[in-house]
């Protein structure tokens, strides 16, 4: 038996043999080429060959996994049409190397200047660039066929590109694990989305003779296990039927109420990021969302999003949930999430800097836009708009006031809008919690933002990951602050809801119902968990001073 420990990406238990995959070489050695021309040639239409393999992938895994993982190969289209990879490729072309040389040297430099980067997620972008290389250069080497397994296995390989993954089979692959990776890649993300056991990163680089061993994958742990003792296979197996039995469970719970056992109401969302996530969480029956990141808007565009890409993005949330309510959060950039554009200062300790609604306070502009656009797109469905990082009363009426001056501006230009839509705050900062009852005066609702919330309260950041085991969003300083929240709110007669990590720890379900929170929302594949966990709890009975 054999233990290796890794980063987990998706919590999930699978057993099976494991099968190697090994990559068919190319032999790239030939780096001189005769004519320029021809080789110029060659790199354009193995291009072409690549975009339509793309394209075809595009529309199999819109099929296979929906629209939010098949838009990855859109991105890849963008990578392949690149002018800047193609400046790159055509420069060695002419320097007189041959075009798969000139491909992959070309896509060697640039993944390994996104591996440099700091930030993980860009990090992941250099196994999207190694993909799209792989693909050109196996039209321009004339390799063909993907990758397939004849039946069953779990997969190991060093690392696996986003295109492999939804190549495989459905049901053929059991789990997967890499020994390079980061859980933000693309393919980390296309893992979780399709629930599979899946750990990265375990350093360890597995020879041929690990092919067809059994193995077994604890998502949980981040762990995986080859040649398991017969009390692990056992005690696993046991694991597995158990999680089998408890999915088949929960998506017979689509349809259900929102409510305990005892018929106490509790509405489960779902947090999204653009109006493509929606299918996700229809699909997993929330009844509304929570929490729209609207920065990602801006965190995927390379100059500020215009009113009317904003309005199209809100729009299509809105009419994709037919009514349902969408709270679309104003843009929360700053700290973590930076785009260069907004040219931030630098500073010291950029999560309490100049952060979400604090950089409107300095650039109204930005605001205004966004607000147009949520107004504008207010028809179209039910609206609620939330700011976050609000520290005191005046930040809220500075934001009324915004918003009552663009609904003029609207007014006087004959555009129609809905002039009921709500705004509420994320209180995600002690200073907010603490003065909740003033905020509930003029905020129309409350949304908990549990992740900011932990760290500004514990003086924890939350992106150290030394500090990781410190980091207690159950910690019971936060916990007493979310239950003041709740009853500030309430006494107000304002409605509360919690958008952070925290909601989709089912171990605090009877806590956020026995102190009356309104809302929870959570990312589309812990929806029908926490529904599960609300349908089983008995609201009559239930002790808090166990949490606070
Ligand atoms: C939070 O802070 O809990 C939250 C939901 O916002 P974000 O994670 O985007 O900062
Ligand atoms: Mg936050």
């Amino acid at each position: 038996m054999i233990e290796y420990l890794g980063k987990a990406v998706y919590e999930s238990i699978a057993i099976g043999p494991v099968c190697l995959l090994e990559k068919k070489k190319k032999r790239i050695t030939d780096a001189r080429a005769e004519s320029v021309g021809e080789e110029a040639e060659k790199f354009n239409a193995a291009r072409a060959a690549a975009k339509a393999d793309l394209e075809k992938l595009y529309e199999s895994t819109l099929k296979r996994a929906g629209v939010s993982q098949a838009e990855i190969f859109q991105i890849h289209i963008m990578m392949v049409d690149d002018l800047d990879f193609e400046d790159a490729v055509m420069a060695k072309i002419n320097e007189g190397f041959n075009a798969a040389y000139a491909v992959s040297t070309a896509a060697e430099e640039l993944a390994s200047m996104f591996s440099a980067m700091d930030d993980e997620y860009m990090q992941g972008r250099a196994n999207d660039v190694m993909d799209i290389s792989g693909r050109i250069t196996d039209h321009i080497c004339g390799v063909t066929g993907g990758v397939s397994l004849d039946s069953p296995a779990i997969v190991v390989a060093e690392d696996v590109n986003p295109s492999e993954i939804v190549g495989f089979e459905s049901g053929k692959l059991l789990g997967l694990v890499t020994s390079k990776g980061s859980v933000s890649s693309h393919m980390a993300i296309i893992a979780r989305s399709m629930s599979l056991s899946c750990v990265v990163a375990t350093g360890v680089k597995m020879d041929k003779s690990y092919e067809g061993k059994t193995a077994i994958i604890d998502g949980y742990e981040g762990k995986i296990i080859i040649d398991p003792t017969e009390k692990q296979l056992k005690d696993y197996t046991r694991r597995l039927e158990k999680q089998r039995a408890d999915e088949a469970f929960r998506r017979s719970l689509i349809g259900r109420e929102n409510v305990s056992a005892d018929g106490k109401r509790m509405e489960i969302y779902c947090n999204i990021g653009k109006s493509k996530d929606v299918s996700a969480a229809l699909e997993n029956d929330a009844h509304g969302i929570g929490l729209m990141r609207s920065e990602f808007l801006y965190l995927d565009s390379s100059d500020y999003p215009s009113e009317d890409y904003q309005f199209n993005e809100y729009r299509a949330t809105l009419e994709a949930m037919a009514g349902k309510p969408v709270i679309i959060r104003t843009m929360d950039i700053g700290a973590d999430k930076k785009v260069d554009y907004f040219n931030l200062p630098e500073e010291e300790n950029p999560a309490m800097g100049l952060r979400s609604v604090r950089i409107c306070f300095e650039r109204p502009e930005i605001m205004k836009t966004q607000l147009r656009a949520l107004y504008r797109a207010s028809v179209y469905g039910k609206l609620k708009i939330m700011v976050p990082m609000i520290i005191s009363v005046d930040e809220v009426r500075w934001v009324k006031k915004m918003a009552f001056e663009v609904r003029n501006e609207l007014k006087a230009e004959g555009i129609p809008f809905d002039d009921k839509v709500e705004i509420g705050i994320m209180v995600e900062t002690p200073a907010a919690a603490v003065i909740s009852d003033e905020l509930a005066e003029i905020a129309d609702f409350f949304s908990i933002g549990s992740n900011d919330l932990t760290q500004y309260t514990l003086a924890i950041d939350r992106q150290n990951s030394r500090l990781e085991n410190l980091f207690d969003p159950r910690h019971k300083a936060v916990l007493r602050l979310i239950k003041t929240v709740v009853d500030n709110a309430h006494a107000k007669g304002k409605w509360v809801g919690l958008c952070g990590e925290l909601g989709k720890n089912t171990e605090l379900t009877e806590f956020f119902l026995a102190i009356g929170l309104d809302e929870v929302s959570v990312s589309a594949p812990y929806v029908l968990k926490v529904r599960e966990k609300l349908l089983s709890i008995d609201s009559s009975n239930i002790d808090i001073s166990k949490y606070i």
